[in-house]
Order: structure tokens, then sequence, then C-alpha cells
């Protein structure tokens, strides 16, 4: 199991609580015990990671979206991912919009008027103290947009160029289960989710065409030829 961090923007135009939204916050799994109304309420939404290649080389394949955002209902959204606090709000409802022609998840959140903290939360959104959601999913298998096969250990490096110039990324398959959410500053999650094992990527190396993993080199036909060293299963 793999788990990943996917954020995106939040999107601040205060929104019109509708009553759609009501009718999807009180059926969420574990609805309110005590069913909210509208005047309960402040709603705001984010734009998650959708099917284009994320800053991560991954990509969430079109017909596996509608999932995520299913598994993303009921998902407690803390601030900076600290585990210590209670959540202070929740994901539920949203769609799949386009934008940059490609889709993405697009849920919405809800807090409660009520609470002590509630106005110095929709002040921090709403004047981009917090300026993105963050949630942590798990999956099973980055499969290679090359290949197929799992990226971790086939021939391909997510990030460099195939033979016909297209950057190599992988498909995040098997999708298993959406984790908290959090409200974080942009920029607060380098893409270090998630490094593949090759703890030693250098773009930059023009020496070693298969950046950082160990290689070997070998002469077949008058040819150089590099090649990674997988390690066998024992
Ligand atoms: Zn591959």
């Amino acid at each position: 199991m793999i788990h990943q961090q996917l954020s995106g923007p939040l999107v601040r135009e205060a929104s019109l609580i509708t009553d759609e939204d009501i009718r999807a916050i009180n059926s969420l799994p574990n609805p309110p015990p005590v069913p909210v109304s509208a005047r309960d309420v402040f709603v705001r939404r984010c734009r998650l990671a959708g099917d284009a290649v994320d800053a991560y080389f991954g990509c969430f394949r079109t017909s596996d979206l509608p999932k995520l955002l299913t598994m993303i209902q009921g998902a407690p959204l803390l601030v900076g991912h600290d585990k210590r606090s209670l959540g202070v709000a929740r994901f539920f409802g949203g769609d799949l919009i386009e934008h940059q022609n490609h889709r993405y998840v697009a849920p919405r959140f809800y807090w409660l008027r009520g609470h002590s903290s509630a106005d110095d939360l929709r002040v921090a959104i709403d004047g981009g103290l917090y300026s993105e959601a963050s949630i942590s999913f798990a999956y099973q298998k980055p499969a290679c947009s090359v290949c197929g096969e799992d990226i971790r250990t086939c021939a391909h490096l997510p990030g460099s160029k195939d033979k016909e110039g297209k950057t190599v990324f992988y498909w995040y398959d098997e999708i298993a289960a959406v984790l908290e959410g959090s409200l974080v500053y942009r920029g607060a999650e380098p893409g270090t989710g998630f490094s593949l094992g090759l703890a030693d990527f250098r773009p930059s190396d023009s020496e070693n065409p298969i950046y950082g993993l160990p290689t070997l080199r070998l002469k077949r036909h008058g040819k150089w030829y590099t090649v990674p060293l997988v390690e066998d299963e024992p």
C-alpha cells in the first residue's frame, strides 16, 4: 500500500449554501447527530488532483475520479495535518469539474458556525492564510505510463522522457482509501510524499540516463548499454 498526498487550491468565492448541500451533509456516512440547516454551516470547496499529471508525476485515470469523490465523502479536514487537534471541517458532496482541459475532483467542505473558532477559520480561508486543501490517500500500484508495470521496478523513470519525447508518469491504480485531509499553506506539501525509492534522483545528471538508480554498463556488438540494477525477490 502506498500513501500519497493530493492537494489543490481552495476556491474561495463565498458560495451560497443550497438545499442540496444541506441534504448531502445530513446524509453523509456518520451524519451530524443533530441535522444541520443552512444557518448552521459555512461551506467552501476546493479542487483536488484530477486526470492531469501532478507534481509527483502521478495521474488518476478519468474513470477513477467518481470513485475518488465518493471516498472523500465525510473525510475530516484538519489544519496543517495536526493529528493532535480535532478535525475542523468535513468533506461532503462536490462534483467533477473541468479545468484547463482536464477533469478534477472538487469536493465541498463545511464547518459549524456555532464553533468558537468558526469565524477564525472563515477569515483564514477567505483571507488566503490557508490556500490549499491536501488529502492523504492510499493506493496499491503505481502503473508505468509506458509499459504498465509497477514503475518502482520497471526501467522507466517518472519525469524523464520516453522515446517519443513524452514525459513518463504513472497511474494511481487500485485506489484503496482516502484518509484525513488538511488545510495547508500553498507549497506546504512539497513533492516528497512518494520517492519511488529513488533517493538519489538527479535530473541534471546527464552522465547517467537512468538517474539515481544503481546501474551497470555493458557492451554488446560494439554498443554500450546502461541497465538499472533491480534486486530480485529472494
Ligand atoms: Zn515502465
